[in-house]
């Protein structure tokens, strides 16, 4: 026998063992699908590794069955797609071409049906600039829906009724607490009331959006109990002085107002480690930018809870 045998040997094709590939491939490939159905998978996670990977479960998934498996995706709806994206039937996921990834991207960006909507909290201490931050996002980032609070305190120069807030009296307030109206409330610098409305979040993030609330450090406490999947950003000063500074110079709060304030911001800025992230707000359109940017990102992650929302 010649010594070269052995070698021929380990190259004859072994039909068991790609046999058993193959079964192995399959599985990893129904593992993404069930992932993708699940939710715990996002649609933009799997055609990235696809790409990365075009030999692996993902880049060998057709794209068919790859977006069947997004939620609401039926055939017809997914013949369309394809047709519309220029994409062949047979074609697998890592076999795209670059226009095809990008046209596959640019879908994905715009209806992606594996993002999730979520609650996301833009809290902070007094005269951080929250407003305006949530002010820009509303301006410039109209895919993310903001709630209008109830508020008991007397509208400033320029506030609208049931724009900037619902402008109620204590009775109402009180009615509105009773009835279960409230997603969160809190009294805010031991003054006046404020509450989220929980009939129109919820039908926001039903109707697949995000929705922004900008609220106090209590209300963020009990979303964070009531809707663990939420998201909750801090927003912070860049120093201390500098906050001193806007609520000085902000010049719409009495001076008594101004030092109860002042004690609250202390409470509020320790319990900055209680959050998911902090943004400091050094620039408004960049801190706005970083918030939409950590909606984003959490409407990509999987689910931690498997639900959407609670409450
Ligand atoms: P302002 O009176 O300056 O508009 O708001 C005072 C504080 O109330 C701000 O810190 C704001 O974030 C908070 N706030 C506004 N709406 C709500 C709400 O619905 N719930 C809670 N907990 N705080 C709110």
């Amino acid at each position: 026998m010649s010594a070269t045998e052995p070698q021929r040997a380990r190259t004859v094709p072994d039909p068991a063992a790609a046999g058993r590939a193959a079964i192995e491939a399959r599985r990893a490939r129904a593992a993404v699908k069930r992932a993708l159905r699940a939710g715990e998978r996002s649609a933009r996670d799997v055609a990235e590794r696809a790409w990365q990977e075009p030999h692996g479960p993902e880049g060998r998934l057709r794209v068919a069955e790859y977006f069947g498996s997004l939620r609401g995706m039926g055939p017809k709806r997914v013949e369309a797609l394809m047709a519309s994206l220029g994409i062949a039937p047979s074609k697998r996921l890592g076999g795209l071409g670059g226009l095809q990834r990008e046209r596959v991207r640019g879908w994905l960006d715009a209806v992606d049906p594996s993002r999730r909507p979520r609650l996301i909290v833009l809290a902070g201490p007094t005269a951080v600039g929250k407003g305006t931050v949530a002010q820009y996002v509303r301006e410039h980032f109209p895919q993310i829906r903001h709630s209008v609070s109830a508020t008991t305190r007397s509208p400033r120069p320029g506030e609208i009724d049931g724009v900037h807030y619902a402008f109620v009296s204590d009775a109402d307030f009180d009615r509105m607490i009773e009835d279960g109206e409230f997603l969160e409330w809190a009294t805010v610098h031991n003054q006046s009331r404020y509450g989220t409305p929980r009939s129109s979040v919820q039908a926001a993030l039903d109707e697949g959006s995000s929705v922004l609330l900008e609220i106090d450090l209590q209300g963020a406490r009990q979303v964070r109990a009531s809707f663990p999947d939420a998201v909750l950003l801090f927003l912070a000063p860049p120093s201390w002085d500098e906050l001193v500074r806007r609520l000085v110079g902000r010049g719409t709060e009495t001076e008594e107002e101004r030092a109860r304030r002042l004690e609250t911001a202390k409470v509020e800025l320790a319990s900055q480690p209680e959050f998911d992230a902090t943004i400091v707000n050094t620039d408004v359109a960049e801190a706005a930018r970083e918030v939409v940017e950590h909606i984003l990102a959490a409407e990509a992650s999987p689910s931690a809870t498997g639900a959407a929302s609670g409450s």
